[in-house]
């Protein structure tokens, strides 16, 4: 579970096209990178695939079901906020918890689940703290967590790491790509720094003014770059 489909999707906000009709096809457990330079359209992609944002036409599938026209809630996507979306207010567990209390799950289905997520991440002990109370890892891991809990079919990262210092960046990599590793689970994230993009990803897709300039996996894109910008910026020697 968790192969989304783009057949002709586009977006336009008022009279600017910022993205032109793109087909892609994400597979079930893949980890997929979208990167491109800042404005090139790559948040835009995600918020449609997340149904925060409708697309202008086109139709988005997540498993086979036409989604493009589900609520967000309904299509089985978590999209994981940068962790200063936390609550400080709330526990780690309530933050956690969250999503879990406002589907209405029960008392002993969140606890199972808060208990299993805290367990993944390595966050059981902290799950009486508050976010003020972690280090900026952990606090990303319990942003993580709020989306594990909802046992999506996709994770959707928009550059999560983004706000964290260089050292922390480069852990916060390797944790991400182990939890891929752990849940199987199909995972879009967008960034637009190159060596997230060639260390994480199993299909890269090098957006540029909102159009794909080529979809491949890091090494093919590092061979055979089309053309002169996507050799640029993944950094290969044509
Ligand atoms: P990226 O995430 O790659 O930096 P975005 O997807 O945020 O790029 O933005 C792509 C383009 O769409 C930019 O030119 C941006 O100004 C424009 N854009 C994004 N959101 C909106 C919006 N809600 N209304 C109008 N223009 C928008
Ligand atoms: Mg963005």
């Amino acid at each position: 579970m968790g192969r989304i489909v783009l057949d002709k999707v586009s977006k336009r906000f008022g009279d600017v096209e910022v993205i032109p009709p793109i087909d892609l096809v994400i597979e079930d457990g893949e980890f997929a990178v979208f990167v491109g330079p800042s404005g090139c359209g790559k948040s835009t992609l995600l918020r449609l695939i997340a149904g925060l944002e409708d697309v202008t036409s086109g139709q988005i599938r997540i498993d086979g079901n036409d989604a493009t026209n589900l609520a967000p809630a309904q299509r089985r996507l978590a999209m994981v906020f940068q962790s200063y979306a936390l609550y400080p207010h709330m526990t780690v567990r309530k933050n956690i918890a969250f999503p879990l209390r406002m589907a209405k799950l029960d008392k002993a289905e969140i606890d199972k689940r808060v208990a299993n997520a805290a367990a993944v991440l390595n966050l059981t002990d902290y799950l009486d703290r508050r976010p003020g109370q972690l280090s900026g890892g952990q606090r990303q891991r319990v942003a993580i967590g709020r989306a594990i809990v909802r046992e999506p079919a996709a994770f959707l990262f928009d550059e999560p790491l983004s706000n964290l210092d260089a050292a922390l960046r480069v852990g916060m990599r390797l944790e991400i790509s182990e939890l891929h590793k752990r849940l199987a689970t199909t995972m879009v994230y967008v960034t637009h720094d190159q060596v997230e993009a060639m260390t994480m990803a199993d299909k890269i897709v090098v957006l540029r003014a909102g159009h794909i300039e080529q979809v491949g996996s890091p090494l093919e894109l590092y061979r055979t770059p089309r053309n002169i910008f996507v050799a640029g910026f993944i950094g290969s020697p044509r």
